[in-house]
């Protein structure tokens, strides 16, 4: 009897179980990554046609998916000025599944790359076609599986002219800062030889770490958990996506990505050198973070 009833309480969470059968659909994420990092989107630069054509496939999906729009529109257009270039209508894209609470875990991908450089098209598969891809498979999961948080989903401009784009979704946040409880980033998840995500920011929120503990491996794809003390240097990932807003307001994050590898900032970073069984697994871990996240953290007491 007593076995019966832990079986009811895990059936909340059939995913996590011993069919490893994943939260997603990999044949729309991987259409998904394919589409956004095509050589049509010529490397989607800020302000750029490619851009242009990533936002409106993204904005299909978002809409497909059924996620809600704040104030009917999921644009949110900022300035965006760097050295290297000004775009006067940048544009974040952002949706949202409404919970039972009003606190907000936001779920971020940046969907810019650096666009055509000396002739060749930069596709940035990995960086970041892979995190946004992520993202909507996430949504589709919450549509269908309601949280007990509102998640907001947003797929970020600017990333790669200084994380502009998470700084103008904060200085104008769709709901009060005060409300957003955590942000899960990601960014390049689809070249692993090792089969290895990382899961970065407990070094600075603690109280996360249980919840990354608690994720399972799967068959091509397990968390670790690092890449986020100061004393690591460059190796210390803190600052380097747009998580880094969230964390200078004091808004707790994990960063999900994984190491350097070859293709980084390349035009090789392609479609045809991601790991597809790895990306499929990454995608899932993160989406298995979200629901053990999404169900723990309205019980504070329970994690420490
Ligand atoms: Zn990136």
């Amino acid at each position: 009897m007593k076995k019966l009833i832990l079986l009811a309480g895990l059936a909340a969470i059939p995913l996590l179980g011993s069919a490893q059968k994943l939260p997603l659909s990999s044949k729309q994420l991987l259409h998904d990554i394919k589409v956004l990092s095509a050589d049509s989107m010529q490397g989607r630069l800020s302000g750029s046609e490619g851009s242009n054509m990533a936002q409106e496939y993204i904005l299909k999906r978002f809409a497909e998916i059924g996620l809600k729009p704040f104030n009917g529109n999921y644009r949110q257009h900022f300035k965006l000025e760097s050295r290297r270039l000004t775009v006067d209508k940048a544009t974040n894209l952002v949706g949202y599944i409404q919970g039972k609470s009003s606190k907000a875990i936001v779920v971020s991908a940046h969907y810019d790359h650096v666009g055509v450089r000396n002739g060749e098209i930069y596709n940035g598969t990995d960086d970041n076609a892979s995190g946004v891809g992520a993202l909507l498979a996430a949504a589709a999961y919450f549509k269908k599986n309601p949280p007990q948080h509102t998640i907001i989903f947003a797929a970020f401009d600017g990333e790669e002219l200084g994380l502009q784009g998470a700084n103008a979704f904060l200085e104008n946040p769709p709901v009060a800062l005060e409300q957003l409880i955590l942000n899960v980033n990601m960014d390049m998840l689809s070249i692993n030889n090792k089969g290895e995500l990382y899961a970065s920011g407990t070094h600075h929120y603690p109280q996360l770490k249980p919840y990354l503990q608690q994720v399972a491996a799967l068959p091509h794809a397990k968390l670790r958990i690092g890449h986020d003390r100061p004393e690591q240097g460059t190796d210390d990932w803190t600052s380097q996506s747009d998580h880094f807003q969230f964390h200078k307001r004091q808004i707790p994050f994990v960063y999900f990505g994984v190491e350097d590898h070859p293709h980084y900032h390349k035009p090789t970073d392609d479609f045809n050198n991601i790991n597809p069984t790895f990306y499929a697994d990454a995608a899932a871990l993160v989406i298995n973070f979200l629901i053990l996240a999404d169900s723990g953290l309205s019980e504070r007491k329970a994690v420490k």
